[in-house]
């Protein structure tokens, strides 16, 4: 039996990012960046305006009003090879135009008469307003994004301005899913007494998409060691395999001994918590193995405590735990010293506080409690009484969450 933050740690020493892939940019979003990317080039690639106006020598501009003849014209997209501002002259600009030499400053257009032939400036001009420099956002040779940055739309945008079509990151786990036991059936089927529906594997195909991963669902393993042995053989085939029950210490639970005979090590079997205690981790090779219990809301909690941060992890993320942050619980809360209590609550936010409030029951065996939480309070190992108004961990459950 280990402690909850063991069995965390123990995990995530045992993972790490797997290869890396080219993928386009669509792609990229949500990723993890394997390499630095370098600028090929500055950006932006020349001087440039910052406004629609003209372009000025400012040392012709000290006195006002101040009247320029127009020489030129020089719109998005054009290029300022020929044209030059000689003394006492301005050239017409529009903005992200290239600044012409001679140029340094831009005076907006609301900042004179607007003059086709000539133009009067109507405020004093600063030398370098309004004008851009080339190199003054990126310079070329230097890392515009380190490796392990998590790619969002700014950092596709930046890649895009620089060219790159595609972004090197660390590829997503393959994941086999891999249910046991004689009384399940598979989703389609109405059960009779004594079956029950594999929503398991639906529910943790669901996570690990979430999560990143592609979910491989391998089947039903039947309690025999035969069947768990041919589907274990072809789930281990994955970067990740999960299977669910079997794993207590039941007549009919084989996932432990036959993972052994296949050549499994168990890193650890049993985790002080609740729900999810008869939780084991096994490496087979590089390839690691999560036991999870069988019953669906032990499940979920698991995976989510668990296998998801090893897959952000082999997905490269360095931050692979939702952020904690505290609430103030509305419901007392006892449980036994030692153990990890996870409690599915609903949060509120009144006057710049959390507050969380039971989902509803929480014995494992009720799902609709799961369906009504939006997160999850972490009650540590040592304490052993909570009353209403102290202040718990608490983390979302899910990627999206609507607090309505
Ligand atoms: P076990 O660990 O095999 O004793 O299973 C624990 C509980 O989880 C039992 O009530 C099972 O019927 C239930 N269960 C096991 N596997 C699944 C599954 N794939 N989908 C839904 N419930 C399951
Ligand atoms: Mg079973």
């Amino acid at each position: 039996m280990v402690s909850f933050d063991e069995a965390r740690t123990t995990i995530l020493a045992h993972v790490q990012p797997l290869g890396t892939e080219s993928v386009h940019l669509l792609e990229a979003v949500g990723r993890v960046l394997a390499e630095d990317l370098v600028a090929p080039w500055d950006m932006p690639l020349w001087d440039n305006s910052a406004m629609d106006g003209y372009a000025v020598r400012s040392e012709d501009c000290t006195t006002l009003p101040r009247q320029l003849r127009v020489t030129g014209f020089l719109p998005a997209g054009a290029r300022a090879d020929g044209v030059s501002i000689e003394p006492g002259c301005a050239v017409r600009i529009m903005t992200g135009a290239p600044a012409p030499p001679g140029c340094d400053a831009v005076v907006p257009v609301e900042d004179t008469d607007d003059g086709k032939e000539t133009v009067t400036l109507l405020q004093p001009v600063k030398k370098g307003q309004h004008f851009r420099h080339r190199g003054e956002d990126m310079v070329a040779g230097l890392a515009f994004v380190k490796g392990g940055t998590v790619i969002r739309p700014p950092e596709i945008n930046m890649l895009a301005t620089f060219g790159m079509a595609l972004a090197p990151v660390y590829r997503r786990p393959n994941v086999a899913i891999l249910s046991t036991g004689d009384e399940l059936i598979e989703l389609g089927r109405t059960p009779s007494a004594g079956e029950i529906i594999n929503s398991n594997t639906l529910s943790l195909a669901a996570a690990v998409r979430e999560a990143g991963g592609i979910p491989r669902i391998v089947g039903i393993a039947r309690d025999n060691r035969e069947s768990h042995r041919k589907l274990m053989t072809e789930g281990l085939k994955a970067d990740v395999l999960i299977t669910s029950a079997g794993v207590s210490a039941g007549d009919h639970d084989f996932v432990r001994e036959v993972l052994e005979e296949l050549g499994a090590r168990q890193v650890f079997w049993k985790v002080d918590m609740r729900p999810g205690a008869p939780t084991a981790f096994a490496m087979h090779g590089s390839t690691p193995v999560f036991c999870l219990p069988g019953n669906p809301v032990s499940t979920m909690i698991t995976f989510e405590e668990f296998t998801r941060p090893a897959l952000l992890r082999m997905q490269g993320y360095r931050a692979v735990h939702r952020p904690l942050f505290k609430a103030v619980l509305r419901d007392e809360q006892r449980k036994k010293p030692g153990r990890t209590q996870i409690v599915r609550v609903r949060l509120e936010r009144e006057g710049g506080t959390w507050y969380a409030s039971s989902a509803g029951k929480q014995e494992t065996a009720i799902l609709k409690t799961m369906v009504d939480a939006v997160a999850l309070a972490i009650l540590p190992a040592e304490t052993t009484r909570f009353a209403v108004g102290d202040e718990v961990d608490v983390h979302f459950y899910g990627n999206h969450i609507d607090l309505v």
